[in-house]
């Protein structure tokens, strides 16, 4: 079990002290709250889609961007009516956000830089401390406490395969994953996915139609501690889970033309 469990979203976060757009509370007005489906366009809709809520202004998040799949997360989040920062570097953390997004890609690549530009405590810091997080595929592996498998080492010689195998991440989410667990000649895939009853992945208005899912090399959940719990499933697997404010998917939600797991994150952050 991992040392630490529960997390929670109470409460501004340091972080978002001072970020932020705002947007006038017309725009706000207007953001369609029961919405679901494809996304829109961006721009037309971003400004009318602006967060709703108590404070009007644009939800401010940050999107890992030392690797892997972060310009489709952030153009996603736009369409969702969100300011989108990049982090590259550690003085990127002193920026106001309001959630954090970990994108896909190669988690023993993302753990290794977030180790050397100095991010990896700091961001662990930020999470422990409730700042709403999304992490995919890649992102799951490094918010998992436990990682398994290796990935493919074939052809590399034994220092490089060592250091390929080592994901040192940020292990604030109490599950077990198997990396590229789906095997190599299902690398990837397409799949329809269950929500789970009683909330799910989604807001009251999230319904039951099954959610579109992209695997690539995808990790595999294989353990949850108490404090986590499913949000979606195949075949009866859990392939999205929640355990406070951290929402992570073995999936890339990116590529999919559904917001519904968006949605659930931006609840947090809002
Ligand atoms: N297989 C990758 C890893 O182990 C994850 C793949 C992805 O993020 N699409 O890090």
């Amino acid at each position: 079990m991992s040392a630490r469990l529960g997390g929670g979203s109470g409460g501004p976060h340091p972080a978002s002290e001072g970020g932020g757009a705002q947007c006038d509370a017309e725009s706000a007005a207007l953001f369609p709250a029961g919405e679901g489906g494809a996304p829109t366009e961006p721009d037309a809709d971003a400004e009318a889609r602006c967060a709703a809520g108590p404070a009007s202004r644009r939800p401010v998040i940050a999107v890992l961007a030392v690797q892997g799949a972060f310009i489709e997360h952030e153009r996603r989040l736009r369409q969702l009516g969100c300011t989108t920062v990049e982090l590259r570097q550690a003085s990127d953390l002193r920026r106001g956000f309001d959630g954090l997004v970990l994108p896909g890609g190669e988690s023993t690549a993302q753990s290794k830089l977030l180790r050397d530009l100095g991010m990896l405590d700091p961001l662990r810091e930020l999470i422990t401390a409730g700042l709403p997080v999304l992490g995919t595929c890649a992102g799951l592996i490094l918010l998992a406490a436990r990682v398994e498998g290796t990935g493919d080492l074939r052809g590399l010689d034994e220092a490089r395969a060592a250091g390929r195998a080592r994901v040192d991440g940020l292990r604030t989410l109490d599950v077990t994953v198997e990396r590229n667990a789906y095997g190599r000649q299902l690398g990837s895939f397409h799949a329809q996915g269950a929500l789970v009853a009683g909330g799910g992945a989604g807001t009251p208005d999230a319904g039951t139609a099954p959610l579109p899912l992209t695997f690539i090399r995808a990790p595999r959940i294989t353990a949850m501690g108490p404090a986590v719990h499913p949000l979606v499933t195949l075949d009866g697997q859990p392939v999205a889970v929640q355990q406070g404010a951290q929402v992570a998917a073995a999936f890339h939600p990116e590529l999919d033309d559904d917001d519904r797991l968006y949605r659930r994150f931006l609840d947090l952050v809002r």
